[in-house]
């Protein structure tokens, strides 16, 4: 894919590059206020919903357009360049027309290949950065498809938003983070600036420190973090919003960590990982030739291969030593699941022969 940078002029290329506002615009009042304070922190891309989709009819779907002519007075007022979300061809001629800064694509429109196909249309030949949130669902053909889909319109401004995972079951987290789906993104493009939205992955206002600071480990480029001037009064998404002071107050003590470090010592442990990799094929061929050989054995004892109460054993027998060992249980169950998915499959090789 070919990309070009999503930086505006006099924006530092930075770590984090920060988009901050409401989650909605609501009124020119509570945008301006907002933005002004943004503005005071240093703060230089605002952003904030126009049109809102929402899971349930019945609650604020966004001001609409008049919100844009909003978006312009901060633009005009403070310098900041503005964001918005675009949904469907109406909201890009709209937003272009208003002269919005930066669009996103949020996340049930990147699940929806047409819905994503009309937008890449209406922006063909415009070079405005895009960021792309991932689909709703945990899959990353789709949220990269998308991308594909803007990038062939023309557009090489592009950039992916990680706002985490819709489930069933929610627990701690509003939509799951699945870091390893972001991360398997940089490995497939890498050079492409990747957000953390920690408002919508947590759901919670003391979720947001903890979420952005593992977004910067993680080597993230960028954050988007809802904030307002009010957020208890907030009209859409109330518990996640921070005040621009809160906000302020986080981004301060966000931990950068550089991303190489050339060091000796860093290689000479790199070494030390490749040995034990190494050494962890070998055990690992070692076992398969074992599971070989007890294949052979339960054919010419007409035995089936899968014996329910040994898998049981080992899984539990592991999962706890591991656990000793300072590792977590369920992982080094997905370990040993995987590894006997394997020995199954050798085995049932020997018995077919
Ligand atoms: C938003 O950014 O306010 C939003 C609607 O987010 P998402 O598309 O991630 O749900
Ligand atoms: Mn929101």
């Amino acid at each position: 894919m070919e990309l070009e940078s999503i930086l505006l002029p006099g924006i530092e290329n930075n770590r984090p590059l920060v988009i901050a506002g409401p989650c909605s615009a609501e009124s020119e009042e509570q945008v301006l206020s907002t933005a002004r304070l943004l503005a005071g922190k240093g703060l230089k891309i605002f952003r904030a919903g126009i049109w809102k989709p929402r899971t349930k009819p019945g609650g604020f779907e966004g001001i609409g357009v008049e919100g844009l002519s909003w978006l312009k007075t901060v633009k005009k007022e403070t310098g900041m360049y503005v964001a918005t979300e675009v949904a469907t061809a109406k909201h890009v001629y709209e937003a272009l027309k208003q002269g919005m800064d930066i669009l996103w694509v949020g996340a049930r429109t990147t699940a929806n290949p047409f819905a994503v196909q009309e937008i890449a249309d209406a922006l063909q030949g415009v070079n405005i950065p895009v960021l792309v949130k991932n689909p709703v669902n945990p899959d990353l053909d789709l949220w990269i498809g998308a991308l594909e889909r803007i990038n062939n319109a023309g557009l090489k401004r592009l950039g992916a938003i990680h706002r985490g995972f819709s489930s069933y079951d929610k627990k701690i987290y509003r939509n799951l983070p699945q870091w390893h789906i972001p991360i398997e993104l940089r490995r497939r493009l890498p050079n492409l600036p990747i957000f953390c939205d920690p408002s919508h992955i947590g759901g919670k206002r003391e979720l947001i420190a903890p979420l952005s600071q593992q977004a910067m480990d993680l080597n993230f480029d960028g954050l988007i973090i809802e904030s307002h001037c009010n957020p208890d009064k907030a009209w859409s998404d109330a518990s996640q919003q921070i005040t621009p002071d809160v906000l302020d107050y986080i981004l301060n003590l966000l931990v950068i960590r550089k991303e190489t470090q050339t060091t000796e010592n860093l290689s000479e442990l790199r070494n030390q990982i490749d040995k034990c990799d190494n050494t962890l094929i070998e055990i690992l061929a070692k076992r398969m030739r074992v599971a070989r050989e007890i294949g052979t054995y339960k054919k010419e004892h007409d035995m089936t291969i899968l014996q329910t109460g040994r898998y049981n054993e080992i899984l539990d027998k592991r999962g706890s030593q591991g656990a000793l060992c300072g590792m977590d249980a369920d992982f080094i169950k997905k370990v040993f699941e995987a590894i006997h998915e394997e020995s199954v499959r050798q085995q049932m090789e020997i018995i077919n022969k």
